[in-house]
């Protein structure tokens, strides 16, 4: 592939705190550019929410079956969070590219930290919740999780923010704070930069 195609095709790896935003700024991104982006779907243990869709938002699985792909190495990168394995598989990335798409990563700190050390060549954007009442306020108000999973969550979000701080950790930080302001922001950096392949 030319220079250009290998930097207009860099995948973006999003990740922040559960419940910061996550997930509705990208469908956003995805409802405005559908042939554009692709999402990697992941693998994961975690039972499916309301209203989420297998083979669309996660390929829910056993831990069993998820386990029998690690040894497989059928994962770029896996973690645990909260109690269940995620995962990034080979094939979910390989989709992607055969769609000639940008690949959209969601995943966790863990994952980021993976998914540097291999020549994927992404970049990576976190995106921050305005302050942790807030953050905890979405998370309860989005009426996913039990109180147990609440607290993992919110205790996993002082990692992310603290591995967020680190120098190089990610090229682009966006504070969702108002809705319309983040996704015009992380929108022009993941569309602009990834259109003129320019560096973050
Ligand atoms: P994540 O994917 O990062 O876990 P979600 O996209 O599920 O987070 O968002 C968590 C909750 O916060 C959802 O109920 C969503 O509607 C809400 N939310 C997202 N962004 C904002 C915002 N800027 N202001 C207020 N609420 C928001
Ligand atoms: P949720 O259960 O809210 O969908 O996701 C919980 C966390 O797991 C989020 O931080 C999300 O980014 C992360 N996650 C989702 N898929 C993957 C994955 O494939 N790998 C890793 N490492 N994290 C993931």
């Amino acid at each position: 592939m030319a220079t250009s195609a290998v930097q207009k095709f860099r995948p973006v790896v999003v990740s922040g705190p559960s419940g910061t935003g996550k997930s509705t700024l990208l469908k956003r991104l995805f409802a405005e550019f559908p042939d554009t982006f692709g999402f990697s779907v992941s693998h994961t243990t975690r039972s499916p929410r309301t209203g989420e869709k297998h083979g669309r938002d996660y390929y829910f699985t056993t831990k069993e079956d998820f386990l029998d792909l690690v040894n497989k190495n059928g994962f770029i990168e896996h973690a645990q969070f909260g109690g269940n394995y995620y995962g990034t598989s080979v094939q979910a990335v390989k989709n992607i590219a055969e769609q000639s798409r940008i690949c959209i990563l969601d995943i966790e700190m863990e994952g980021v930290k993976q998914v540097k050390r291999t020549d994927l060549n992404a970049r990576f954007l976190f995106l921050a919740p305005p302050s942790a009442e807030e953050l905890e306020r979405r998370l309860r108000g989005r009426g996913t999780e039990t109180e147990e999973s609440l607290n993992k969550r919110l205790a996993q979000a002082n990692n992310e923010l603290a591995f967020s701080k680190e120098p190089g950790a990610h090229d682009k930080i966006v504070v969702n704070d108002d809705l319309e302001k983040a996704y015009t922001e992380l929108r022009s950096w993941i569309v602009d930069n990834g259109r003129f392949g320019a560096s973050p």
